[in-house]
């Protein structure tokens, strides 16, 4: 079956399909990014916005530029959007990455807590009953990615900023080391862990060299521990993800030690751990575990961001993307993630005529399976190795809609090695092993015309 066929027998399934008393839905939201310098300017000459590092944005408009992070519209925008789209959401993780992309001179601690503080505001404005599950992200720090593993005067004044959002047990975790744990909606059986995984970023000069900063995988190994006794069910959050990036060749974001320790703690406890929700990438993907015979037991949602801004890392092309926000369907008994849809704002579009943010895609119509669970994302991931037509979906979603290019043969390996092996031995292992069996097929017609040049030439 061909993949459009596929998609419409699914839709009719769905429509079909059982009732939804038990689904409760959620909103993800991530790398805001705010930059208040984005001006409009006369004839927008040179660059509107410091996070452009002087790259020229001749296309700038109000809600922003792709090289640009996002200006206070934008901002506003996206939430206000997920106020018209589902205005009354069982509760929000948003998790961090809100400040700009410039040096560190041109922010300073003020700065970052301000900018914090403006989006808390926005978010509890237009979600004044809501519940926020909130990560603080590399950027939410001054400097940048040094979030230390002690007490902070910025892990204090965000503790207060979030007070409302917060049980007094997880402000003390918060004020120690910037993550907490909470019974979800304070109902028994369920937990959510936020962690405070910028403490594994490599760019982390503080945390270099230490076992365990701030104790932070012995406290959630026994809050895990616990949870199990309790027959918990467990949702984690975070803002940089273990594994590799996507758009990268062997770029991963954990130091190596605690990449491993970050991957036994999930295939010890997997049992309990119905998801995991970051950000960090800007990008749409989703990362997968496995028990070490090979069975998928958890899988990571990596979230896209409201900032369209196009990473200045070295070797990624054309790293841009459009504003994406997202919704999660779970089971309210199970917190099985059911089904995941995300939103968009066409920038280009919006920055012509209005801001008209549309759904993008639905996770169980595209992919055509029942849900989200760790055996269906393992179906998607398959899908997208094996088949091209899915692999160009997946590829479209990645950018947000907006790098809409064929992906290639390395393009894949890169793709499918980041989803699907998060150890840095099996990624590297992966990239090998599929670079090697598509080599055969690119090669097959190079061995047929030297075949063919061989047999004329006798
Ligand atoms: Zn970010
Ligand atoms: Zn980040």
């Amino acid at each position: 079956m061909d993949c459009i066929l596929k998609v419409l027998v699914l839709a009719v399934l769905s429509i079909s399909g059982q009732g939804k008393l038990l689904t409760g839905s959620f909103w993800h939201i991530t790398d805001l990014h705010w930059d208040p310098t984005y001006k409009l300017t006369d004839g927008n000459l040179g660059s509107v916005c410091d996070s452009s590092g002087n790259r020229p944005t001749p296309q700038a408009g109000k809600f922003g530029d792709y090289l640009c992070d996002s200006p206070w519209d934008l901002i506003s925008s996206s939430v206000h959007a997920m106020k018209n789209i589902l205005p009354d959401p069982d509760f929000i993780i948003w998790t961090g990455d809100d400040t700009p992309h410039v040096p560190n001179e041109e922010l300073g601690e003020e700065a970052v807590l301000r900018i914090i503080g403006n989006l808390t505001n926005l978010i509890k404005t237009l979600f004044p009953k809501t519940k926020v599950y909130s990560a603080l992200g590399n950027h939410d720090y001054h400097p940048k990615s040094q979030l230390p593993p002690t007490q902070s005067n910025i892990y204090e004044q965000v503790q207060k900023l979030w007070e409302d959002w917060l049980d007094p047990a997880s402000r003390d975790t918060f004020r120690k080391g910037a993550y907490y744990t909470e019974k979800l909606l304070n109902q028994t059986g369920f937990r959510v862990l936020v962690l405070n995984t910028n403490l594994y970023y490599d760019q982390n000069k503080i945390t270099e060299n230490m076992k365990d900063p701030a104790d932070q995988f012995k406290w959630a190994d026994q809050v895990l521990t616990e949870a199990v006794k309790n027959k918990e069910k467990v949702y984690i959050v975070g803002h940089v993800p273990p594994g590799f990036f996507e758009k990268k060749r062997h770029k991963p974001w954990f130091r190596p030690e605690f990449n491993q320790q970050y991957i036994e703690l999930i295939q010890k406890h997997h049992d309990i751990i119905i998801g995991q929700f970051f950000g960090h990438h800007h990008t749409d993907s989703f990362r997968m575990f496995y028990s070490s015979a090979g069975s998928p037991i958890s899988a990571m949602f990596l979230s896209p961001g409201v900032t369209p801004w196009k990473t200045t890392l070295p070797g990624v092309v054309d790293g841009a993307n459009n504003p994406g926000i997202r919704v999660f369907e779970y089971n309210t008994k199970t917190l099985l993630v059911e089904d995941i849809v995300t939103y968009y704002l066409n920038l280009t579009h919006a920055n012509m005529a209005r801001a008209r943010w549309e759904k993008e895609y639905r996770l169980t119509e595209t992919f055509k399976v029942p849900d989200a669970s760790p055996i269906s994302m393992h179906q998607v991931l398959e899908q997208i190795a094996h088949e091209n037509c899915y692999l160009q979906k997946y590829y479209g979603f990645n950018s947000v809609n907006y790098d809409l290019s064929v992906c290639n043969a390395d393009c894949r390996i890169d793709h499918v090695c980041a989803m699907r092996e998060v150890s840095f031995e099996a990624y590297e292992h992966c990239v090998e092993k599929e670079g090697a069996s598509s080599a055969i097929p690119a090669l097959l017609p190079i061995m047929f015309t030297l075949a063919i040049s061989l047999w004329a030439s006798y």
